[in-house]
């Protein structure tokens, strides 16, 4: 039987160099990566969804329309009059990428104004999912609009999945930026029953030495389930009271572009799980849809890519 799998958070629109004075125009953002993967591993039966806010712009009308062609649903994306979607340039330099952002703006900062909106969203799906970007966008208010909304979904028994996903540049400025950033990815993870953080961000924003350190952080916070990827060196589990187990990366024969690892891991482990595998298999086929993007350009391959 079938469900309904919600991601919430900003797409954005992707220029990259395309030859001499020209851009290429894509769109990717971290949520919208994990519903990408998801709906290529998902069976026909579940529907994936994504929910966020856009502008009445021509480029906000693209961007729906690529969504929809990639086989994802959009009716509860709102939509901001006079509103435009976030912006990134990626600028190549000796092989080197860099990225500039414009988002201040964005309309996605508007996705979580409206509780009654978001409550029939997540009311209608099995699982949802979110991650410390889609929380570092919003004020404050609209923090704690979203987690409330998220609390009651995971108190009716749905999948609450989350990514911490830390980006301090989102963030507010100094060491009480930092604490606030800190204290409201805590808060996610709370509000979640699955938390899925890389080990990287771990160790740089909360100093954990091991990964069994980010395994107790948040199990400590009173999360049940706890995924920690760790590039390379695969992902560490540990569900319920059951025992901890480790899930070896795939070796990846060509590392072209490591943008959206995480992202694809995530899409392809949740499929899996929300559809019965074991979460060590599931994490199995997480690496493996990993590996495929990492092994090709851009944070969005073709479905034809990836593993079955
Ligand atoms: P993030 O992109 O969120 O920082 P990771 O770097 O931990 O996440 O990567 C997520 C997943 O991608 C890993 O669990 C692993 O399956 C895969 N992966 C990442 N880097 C490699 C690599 N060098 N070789 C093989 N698999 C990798």
């Amino acid at each position: 039987m079938g469900g309904r799998f919600l991601s919430i958070g900003e797409c954005m629109v992707e220029l990259s160099q395309a030859g001499e004075g020209l851009l290429r125009k894509g769109f990717a953002g971290d949520t919208f990566n994990t519903a990408w993967y998801a709906r290529a591993c998902m069976p026909a039966d579940w529907s994936v969804e994504y929910f966020t806010a856009l502008g009445d712009d021509p480029l906000s009308n693209d961007m729906l329309a690529m969504i929809e062609n990639a086989g994802i649903g959009t009716k509860n994306v709102r939509r901001i009059e006079g509103g435009t979607p976030g912006l990134y340039l990626i600028t190549l330099k000796d092989g080197e990428r860099t990225f500039s952002y414009w988002r201040d703006t964005a309309a996605a900062k508007k996705l979580a104004d409206e509780a009654d909106h978001l409550r029939q969203a997540i009311e209608a799906a099995d699982i949802v999912y979110f991650s410390g970007i889609t929380l570092g966008i919003l004020s404050p208010d609209a923090v704690e609009t979203l987690l409330s909304e998220l609390r009651r979904a995971k108190a009716a028994g749905k999948v609450v999945a989350f990514d911490p996903n830390i980006r301090p540049r989102l963030w507010p400025k100094g060491e009480t930026g930092r604490q606030y950033m800190l204290k409201t990815i805590e808060d996610g993870a709370r509000a979640a029953t699955l938390v899925l953080p890389s080990f990287d961000d771990e160790k740089t924003h909360f100093g954990d030495a091991t990964v069994e350190d980010t395994l107790a952080h948040y199990k400590n916070l009173g999360v049940e389930n706890v995924v920690v990827k760790n590039g390379g060196d695969g992902v560490t589990l540990s569900f319920g009271n059951a025992p901890v187990t480790h899930v070896p990366a795939v070796k990846a024969p060509a590392v072209v572009d490591t943008t959206s690892a995480g992202d694809s891991f995530n899409g392809g482990f949740l499929a899996r799980l929300v559809t019965g595998a074991s979460p060590e298999l599931a994490a199995a086929h997480g690496a493996a849809v990993a590996t495929s993007v990492i092994g090709h350009h851009g944070a969005l391959i073709s479905p034809e890519l990836l593993p079955k």
